[in-house]
């Protein structure tokens, strides 16, 4: 799937379009024995790594890249404005909207 393909550059550059956060790996709390979690936190545990991929779009309308089954949010930030290392985005988006990106040293 594409994202929508029009006016891409006049977006970036007028700051309209911002990012989408995918949770593509959700971080869930569990209990070990499915029963409410104990006082001391003896029977809770994790699950996933609450990784997320970034993706560009409108602050009213989710990217068509995103999988429909898949969480998403966004804090309204600008798509151009650096994200965590930990983040990375999507190469659709990437693709259709270009920012600058700091690579990271260990980046291929
Ligand atoms: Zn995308």
């Amino acid at each position: 799937m594409k994202p929508d393909d029009e006016g891409q550059t006049s977006l970036v550059e007028s700051g309209c379009l911002i990012t989408w956060f995918e949770v593509v790996d959700p971080f869930v709390a569990r209990t070990r024995d499915d029963e409410p979690i104990h006082d001391d936190y003896s029977n809770l545990y994790f699950e996933g790594t609450g990784r997320m991929r970034a993706h560009a779009g409108e602050l009213a309308r989710r990217p068509g890249c995103i999988p429909a089954e898949s969480q998403a949010l966004t804090g309204g930030d600008s798509w151009a404005k650096p994200l965590p290392p930990a983040i990375v985005r999507c190469e659709v988006c990437l693709a259709a909207y270009p920012v600058v990106q700091i690579l990271e040293p260990f980046s291929s």
